[in-house]
């Protein structure tokens, strides 16, 4: 199999010196682009697998990048911000990018990333799901309507089982608050984040040993949250 090509469009040398250390030969290709313009160039004459996007870029906002990108490319997105463009990360996790790396970031939070991202973009690319999701000690038969935590089966409301087969759907990615309660509750209710921190507090009460301290649920502050995915 060929080594996913992957676009870095990020004006910081430092990040980019990193970036060449972690993400090398032979596991990927990496290229670079140190301005938007630059970026949905390359984007469209390589073809990347993966787009790491820097929300700060010299030319254009990173958001505008990933709106006209957007329009005509598919690739997995993980958008690069500084600390406190909490607001900005929301934006573009709703408006298509896949994942976020808060600036600074370590070797094993980009691998991280960047694994479930290429993982998860495989998958989609295949048209048979896995009827049967497991993470550690949950299972969830996507068929039978089934979940269980440790080999006992959990009862789930309807609510909470859309929730958190939602979840399931994009498991490893951060959903926000907006995304999960427009797929669950409908675009009338995107904005009644109280539903949802009920029914999470819910869900983690049926599923996860200690609620303070979850192994599945896992909250990204201000974002939104994210189902474990190994
Ligand atoms: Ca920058």
């Amino acid at each position: 199999m060929n080594a996913p090509i992957i676009l870095a469009i990020e004006d910081e040398v430092p990040i980019l010196r990193f970036l060449r250390l972690v993400l090398a030969a032979p596991a990927y290709k990496l290229i670079e682009a140190q301005s938007g313009k630059e970026g949905l160039a390359m984007a469209g004459s390589h073809n990347p697998d993966l787009i790491l996007l820097d929300l700060g870029l010299p030319d254009w906002d990173g958001l505008q990048v990933l709106a006209q990108l957007r329009e005509w490319n598919r690739a997995p997105v993980i958008v690069v911000s500084a600390r406190g463009q909490e607001t900005d990360k929301v934006t573009a996790l709703d408006s298509g990018a896949d994942d976020y790396l808060t600036k600074p970031f370590n070797t094993g939070e980009l691998q991280a990333r960047v694994r479930v991202c290429l993982r998860r973009n495989l998958r989609a690319n295949n048209e048979h799901a896995d009827p049967v999701f497991i993470t550690d000690g949950l299972k969830v038969d996507l068929e039978r309507r089934q979940v269980f935590v440790d080999g006992v089966e959990v009862h789930l409301t309807p609510i909470e089982y859309k929730l958190l087969g939602e979840m399931i759907r994009h498991a490893g990615k951060v959903l926000t608050h907006h995304h999960l309660l427009k797929a669950v509750w409908g675009p009338t209710h995107e904005d009644e984040s109280h539903y949802l921190r009920i029914f999470v507090g819910q869900l983690r009460k049926k599923l996860e040993s200690d609620t303070a301290r979850p192994r599945y649920l896992l909250t990204e502050t201000g974002v939104g949250y994210r189902l474990k995915s190994d």
